[in-house]
């Protein structure tokens, strides 16, 4: 595929009307060809009503025509695997394997939403047949199915740029929901996204569908991302981020005349929480388990286990020692951005200024922009008493907390803000002391590891990517796992309806065969 730097709006290539841009060879500091163009408020409002346009038909498509073209779009990802791994590969610095994974892992996700929209339950269908002679009133016959939101503008994210971009989680559920994106790109990877864009766009044509359920839109500065949520006729938003970038959108959205939801993801530091028994039997091999995942991706993952507790006694020094010689090992690497890599020295910096005492030092920076591996250790009375020791250094950097006791172990869990993850390590021994820290974890994360890390991320129909605020600014609603579709989908009810101006999947006779709660009963009949 030859990359042209058009925007894509509906089925048209759009040449720049605001200036564009060259990507940035992070590892080289070369720019690469060719220019990538950028819209403004006219590209934006173009998409927006195409969307709107493209709504009425998508969002009534029959669960089998959209699950078809859920898994035309895996298709078409997968016949661009090696092209989109190599140009992603030139625009992050990271090895073009990380992104043939990354497309397939990609693609599957759309065939996980094709079986979603397949087997109907997202729908939550479900019937309360009237009961004409109930006393003292007789009830109507009541229906009820989820409907699509309406169209959705999607931030594509800078650290995985397939999987949490264009074609990524929060496309494939909100196409998988029934609602139009409008994609505005990362201006960290645009020739990655516009080869994932096209792949969309062909699906999108190939499957018959009206052209405006996908565009991908390019800007420069903040101007095009407050347009998106200015628009009129968007119903959901979801972002990928900084929290203050993620805040300010949010914010918008709620100012506007008509606020509608938006969805973020913004900050984690997953605490890593070593039981006393734990780490006596297996200090070393969490603390290398540990530092290894945190160099995952150059440490520039939200699932990063960035801060790891442990109480002073037996195992400790080993916990120490071994997280310590996995960072020394660790070679310096290319971070995504110059801005990316100038926030983590700027976020060191501020870890340093809050006491943190640098005990490991992975091998030093030869390019511009490489991250180094840190490891940095506080006491637990400066993890308490210094909130910014509990914010996200984005990056390979890790911070070993060493508690003086369990109360002070219980106390550090309670001042995290809210979390993607939190980890607890423990045997059996150490159970008693679980079922104390486990309630604290639950109301701070959305997800509870146990003697096991974070990384690498499922998306299955049992694991969500959520957590409260500052996790997310909506810790009911995951952006990973098949129930991120529940983000883009709205209740109705039809009462006292005629059987044949009802929604198929709500007919008497069931034609769909879905699974329906009928009178309370859960049933295929
Ligand atoms: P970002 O600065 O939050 O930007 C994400 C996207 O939102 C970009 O497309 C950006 O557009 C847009 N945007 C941000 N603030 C905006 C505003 N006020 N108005 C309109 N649009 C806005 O995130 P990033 O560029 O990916 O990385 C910056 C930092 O975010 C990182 O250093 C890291 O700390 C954090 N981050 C965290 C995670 C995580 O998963 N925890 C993931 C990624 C990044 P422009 O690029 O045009 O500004």
């Amino acid at each position: 595929m030859t990359l042209t730097g058009d925007l894509l709006i509906g089925a048209a290539q759009v040449p720049a009307t605001a200036g564009t841009m060259k990507a940035l060879n992070p590892a080289t500091g070369e720019y690469l060809e060719p220019e990538f163009a950028f819209g403004g408020v006219a590209e934006v409002d173009r998409a927006l009503r195409l969307a709107d346009e493209a709504f009425d038909s998508y969002s009534h498509t029959g669960l089998a025509e959209r699950a078809a073209f859920l898994d035309l779009v895996a298709d078409k990802l997968e016949a661009v695997k090696d092209e989109l791994a190599a140009r992603t590969s030139l625009e992050t610095g990271l090895p073009a394997a990380q992104f043939e994974g990354e497309t397939l892992r990609t693609a599957a996700n759309f065939r996980k939403f094709a079986t979603v929209v397949r087997q109907g339950r997202f729908l939550q269908a479900a019937v309360d047949p009237a009961q004409p002679s109930r006393q003292p009133a007789p009830r109507l016959d009541h229906r009820l199915q989820k409907v699509a939101l309406g169209p959705v503008v999607i931030f594509g994210a800078s650290n995985f740029p397939i999987s949490y971009s264009v074609a990524g989680g929060d496309t494939a559920s909100a196409l998988a929901a029934g609602c139009p994106v409008v994609l505005k790109a990362h201006n960290a990877h645009p020739g990655s996204s516009e080869i994932q864009g096209r792949a969309i766009q062909q699906a999108v044509a190939e499957a018959g569908l009206h052209e405006g359920v996908f565009s991908l839109i390019r800007g420069a500065g903040n101007e095009i991302g407050e347009a998106l949520v200015d628009h009129p006729l968007v119903r959901a938003v979801t972002f990928t981020g900084s929290e203050g970038g993620g805040m300010a959108l949010y914010r918008r959205a709620q100012q506007r005349p008509d606020p509608i939801p938006v969805f973020t993801e913004m900050t984690s530091v997953n605490p890593t929480f070593v039981l006393p028994a734990a780490l006596a039997a297996r200090g070393a091999e969490i603390g290398a388990g540990l530092a290894q995942r945190a160099q995952y991706n150059v440490g520039q993952a939200c699932l990063k286990p960035a801060v790891l507790l442990a109480v002073d006694g037996p195992g400790f020094a080993e916990l120490r020692d071994a997280a310590r010689a996995e960072v020394e090992k660790a070679a310096a690497r290319t971070m995504l951005t110059p801005g990316i890599h100038d926030a983590y020295t700027g976020n060191v910096r501020r870890m340093q200024d809050s006491g943190a005492i640098r005990i490991g030092a992975g091998q030093a920076p030869i390019h511009a922009w490489d991250g180094q591996s840190l490891l940095y250790e506080v006491t637990g009375e400066q993890l308490l008493s210094q909130p910014a020791l509990r914010e996200e250094v984005f990056g390979p950097s890790v911070l070993l907390v060493r508690l003086t006791g369990l109360e002070q172990l219980q106390e550090a869990a309670r001042v995290f803000r809210g979390q993607l993850s939190a980890t607890v390590h423990a045997e059996v021994s150490d159970h008693a002391v679980a079922v104390q820290l486990l309630p604290i974890l639950e109301r701070r994360t959305g997800r509870i590891v146990f003697n096991a890390f974070s990384i690498p991320q499922e998306a299955t129909s049992a694991s969500v990517h959520t957590g409260p605020f500052p996790a997310t600014s909506d810790s009911r609603f995951t952006s990973v796992g098949m129930s991120a579709i529940e983000r883009f989908l709205r209740p109705v009810t039809y009462q006292n309806f005629p059987d044949e101006l009802l929604p198929e999947p709500l007919r008497e006779a069931n034609p769909l065969h879905l699974w329906r709660l009928v009178d309370g009963e859960l049933t295929r009949d």
